[in-house]
């Protein structure tokens, strides 16, 4: 019984790890400045003095994964990567 205890707090761990290190990126050449990004998700994306968008931190920070997703998924030129 405390053998799958274990196990499942071990998972629990290597997800909010995983989770922790995912990174973003934007192929800024196909930015359209929409503005979307930076609207959906502050604290990872913003819009830079050339107009535009750009990614402002080296981790996506903890909280900030699901809206840092939904800019992915958002981005109507598809240039946003969410990741590891
Ligand atoms: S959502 Fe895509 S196109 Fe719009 S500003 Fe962000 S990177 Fe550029």
């Amino acid at each position: 019984m405390s053998y799958n205890t274990n196990c499942v707090e071990l998972h629990e761990i290597d997800y909010e790890k995983e989770i922790y290190k995912m990174k973003a990126s934007i192929d800024r050449d196909g930015c359209i400045a929409c503005e979307l990004c930076a609207t959906t998700c502050p604290e990872v994306f913003r819009m830079a003095d050339d107009g535009l968008a750009e990614v402002h931190v080296d981790e996506v920070p903890e909280g900030a994964e699901e809206s840092a997703k939904e800019s992915e998924e958002g981005c109507p030129t598809s240039v946003i990567t969410v990741g590891d």
